[in-house]
């Protein structure tokens, strides 16, 4: 299997080909830690999850490295840390842990190494002070700033020139700064804010420089991929190359990855319109982890993707196939199979999605179709490890089913199955349809077979 991947550095799809295949190694930008993350925060953490599974598969799990940041000290950070009357550390710490907790509930895989700005900020300094000796960047009172003339390549992913740059940049109060598109590596310090010393003035990183810094340090001077949001291209990974190739000389990364935005019912999400949804409240609506995590695949990553509660439902229905079947071959023993080679071929196409997704729905009518025990056993076996490539089917039947049904209404259903148990039991067939009836009724199927009777969501 040959991963082609399309990189927006050369805007094509291409072989993906790492510089050693016994050490693979990734960076997607993480979370900035101040509140909650919200569904278009999770939709890069899922997909280049997505990514770092076909990439163990492919070339050994210990042989990926895969690292993704906390940006643990920013201006929204000392706001928030400021308006609660607490160090930013407390801040931090909690939503570090919130963001791991529910990125966890949809499947995402901790990656290699979790790097915090705050424990590298000497490696920041140190580039910092690698890019004002060689003259691509410069120190005045309000901070250390890059000098964007100095770099011939500024502009090269964005594909912007430098010209519209200049005339289109904002001035933010930086009047220190040479030019409108220099951007800050450094900030000094205002009273009360967190500071570190630096030979250059005590004072905080940007955020570009945490990036460039925690790179190096975790993985190497160069990448093999550097995955984000497409929002991230122009300025953040701009920066991200314009710092580290100048300093050292070499790629930042073989492979730029970016995944489309999400909107809310058809509209940016945002603050001010307050369509903003949290993951958690999500999970507290009662969708599970991976059902969001299902719909968040749904479309192929580079697209934008709509969120709405009918995505949800599809979802939802799509994996109680999944499971439905599952739940049918519930006494049948999997074979140890591997994922058939169209879903992995799917998948490895620039992590097609929606075509894997067809490829596993046709894996769940051969299931349901099979009849023999042998033809059974591989076709349950197949889509165990296609799910596990996706990250799903992780559940057991009955629990996913329950679960979907919420544990009240799950009980329920429990008790009026024991009652057509009982009912059959005793041959009173009327009471029996009866109950079978009440149960459609609820949206419930009843499955008899030779160990008992299971219930799931009709179809
Ligand atoms: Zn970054």
């Amino acid at each position: 299997m040959e991963i082609a991947l399309t990189n927006t550095l050369t805007r094509r799809k291409e072989p993906f080909v790492p510089a050693d295949p016994k050490r693979v190694t990734m960076y997607v930008c993480g979370s900035t830690v101040y509140n909650h993350p919200h569904i278009g925060n999770a939709r890069p953490a899922v997909v280049f999850d997505l990514l770092f599974r076909m990439l163990r598969q492919k070339y050994d799990a210990d042989a990926v490295l895969y690292a993704s940041n906390y940006t643990d000290i920013d201006d929204k950070i000392i706001r928030a840390a400021a308006e609660a009357g607490v160090s930013i550390d407390v801040i931090t710490n909690k939503f570090a842990r919130i963001y791991r907790e529910d990125v966890g509930a949809l499947g995402v895989l901790a990656p290699t190494f979790e790097p915090r700005a705050t424990a590298h900020v000497g490696d920041m300094i140190a580039l910092i002070e690698k890019l004002i000796a060689q003259g691509s960047a410069y120190a005045v009172p309000s901070g250390v700033y890059f000098s964007v003339a100095a770099d011939a390549d500024y502009g090269k992913l964005s594909r912007r020139a430098q010209e519209d740059l200049q005339a289109g940049a904002r001035v933010e109060g930086e009047d220190d700064k040479r030019h409108p598109s220099d951007f800050a590596l450094w900030k000094a310090s205002k009273p009360g804010d967190p500071s570190w010393d630096a030979p250059f003035g005590a004072g905080r990183p940007g955020w570009h420089i945490e990036c460039s810094a925690m790179i190096a340090a975790q993985l190497g001077e160069t990448i093999d991929i550097h995955g984000g949001g497409l929002d991230l291209v122009f300025p953040h990974h701009e920066n991200e190359i314009a710092q580290s190739e100048s300093a050292y000389h070499a790629p930042l990364a073989r492979v730029w990855m970016h995944n489309g935005m999400l909107t809310m019912d058809k509209e940016k999400m945002s603050k001010s319109i307050g369509n903003i949804v949290t993951v958690r409240e999500l999970l507290e609506q009662g969708w599970q982890g991976e059902t969001i995590r299902w719909a968040l695949l749904s479309g192929h990553y580079r697209a934008p993707l709509d969120w709405s509660d009918d995505l949800l439902k599809q979802a939802q229905a799509s994996l109680d196939r999944l499971y439905g079947a599952l739940l049918r071959l519930k006494d049948v023993e999997a074979a140890d199979v591997e994922a058939p080679a169209a879903f992995v071929a799917a998948l490895a196409d620039d992590l097609n999605t929606p075509a894997a997704i067809a490829e596993i729905s046709a894996l769940v009518t051969n299931a349901n179709n099979a009849k023999k025990a042998a033809e059974q056993a591989a076709a349950k076996g197949a889509l165990l490890a296609a799910a596990n490539l996706m990250g799903v089917l992780t559940e057991e039947p009955s629990t996913w089913f329950r679960a979907s049904f919420g544990e009240h209404a799950a009980l329920a259903i429990d008790t009026l199955v024991a009652e057509r148990v009982a009912a059959r039991n005793r041959k009173d067939w009327a009471e029996a349809d009866r109950l079978r009836d009440a149960l459609a009724e609820k949206g419930v199927e009843v499955m008899d077979g030779p160990s008992g009777s299971t219930w799931r969501r009709k179809g």
